[in-house]
């Protein structure tokens, strides 16, 4: 494997399909699973490793990320990375001149809560997309807003990309893994995975009893007020407009942000319709 860190040294084959997963580091078992895949699909697979500045909101964390390029470097050998791209953000951004502004799937949710942030990731991955040229690009559900931000950018602008989402990766205990898990503390660890539990229960309601939704979603924001949580939004949604939604016959998700302590997590469940029958 060949860690780059500067783009100019950054020389990729022509004539091989390319394999590219985007990640600000500190890795876990999420992240590898996208870098296994893009390792099957593709003849070269290239990992960037890049804490991006413009997407961190002037109170967010990006001080205090998790910064762990050794580590990070030998999981990605482990799992056949061909290239590891670690840029410095000088580097990367000499100037903060232009930026690529996706609207619709970006305003509500995260768009709300974390304003400027999906500008800030379309942006670095628009940027990155032309310095790789892949063939393919993984990302993963856990970032559904993410998700369908990038897939509106990647058709808007005619990115010659095939897009590939990948499943959330959990811990035996459900928790969706993150580089921030590691914020929370032993306590906070505990009551974590019941944010989970909860939009499993949820999503149990939604099919079975969609009327019902708004009570019992009430009734799960103030128990996990209880635990401790801090709720931003809990929703149901349409994944085509990302607007509330009660009937469980179209492609829909339950999204999630709650604060736990000083950690902030997101979480989500997908359900009918074509997605959820190849995706979950
Ligand atoms: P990040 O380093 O957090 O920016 O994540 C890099 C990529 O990994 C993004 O496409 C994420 O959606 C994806 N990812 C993060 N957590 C998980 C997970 N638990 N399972 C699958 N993919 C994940």
């Amino acid at each position: 494997m060949r860690i780059v860190e500067r783009l100019a040294d950054l020389q990729l084959p022509r004539d091989k399909t390319i394999g590219f997963v985007p990640t600000m580091g500190a890795f876990h078992k999420g992240h590898l699973e996208l870098m296994r895949t893009s390792r099957q699909e593709n003849e070269v697979s290239v990992v960037s490793l890049f804490v991006n500045p413009t997407q961190f909101g002037p109170n967010e964390d990006y001080q205090r990320y998790p910064r762990q390029l050794d580590r990070d470097a030998e999981m990605a050998r482990s799992v056949g990375v061909d290239i590891l791209f670690a840029p410095s953000a000088e580097d990367m951004y000499p100037r903060r001149t232009t930026r690529v502004v996706v609207e619709e799937v970006t305003g509500p949710w995260e768009g709300a809560h974390r304003p400027g942030h999906f500008d800030g990731v379309a942006t670095v991955v628009a940027k990155l997309f032309h310095l790789v040229n892949p063939t393919r690009a993984y990302f993963g559900w856990k970032d559904l807003q993410q998700c369908l931000t990038i897939r509106r950018m990647v058709s808007d602008l005619n990115f010659p990309i095939d897009l590939r989402l990948i499943d959330t990766y959990r811990e035996e205990d459900g928790l969706a893994m993150s580089s921030r898990n590691a914020y929370l503390s032993a306590e906070h660890r505990k009551i974590a995975p019941s944010l989970y539990r909860f939009l499993v229960d949820l999503s149990r309601v939604a099919r079975a009893n969609a009327a019902s939704f708004d009570d019992m979603r009430d009734a799960a924001v103030s128990e996990l007020t209880t635990l401790g949580f801090s709720v931003e939004y809990l929703e149901w949604v349409n994944l085509s407009n990302l607007e509330p939604v009660r009937d469980p016959t179209i492609e829909s998700a339950i999204l999630v942000a709650a604060r736990l302590g000083q950690t902030r997590l997101i979480d989500n469940v997908r359900f009918s319709g074509d997605i959820a029958r190849h995706h979950q």
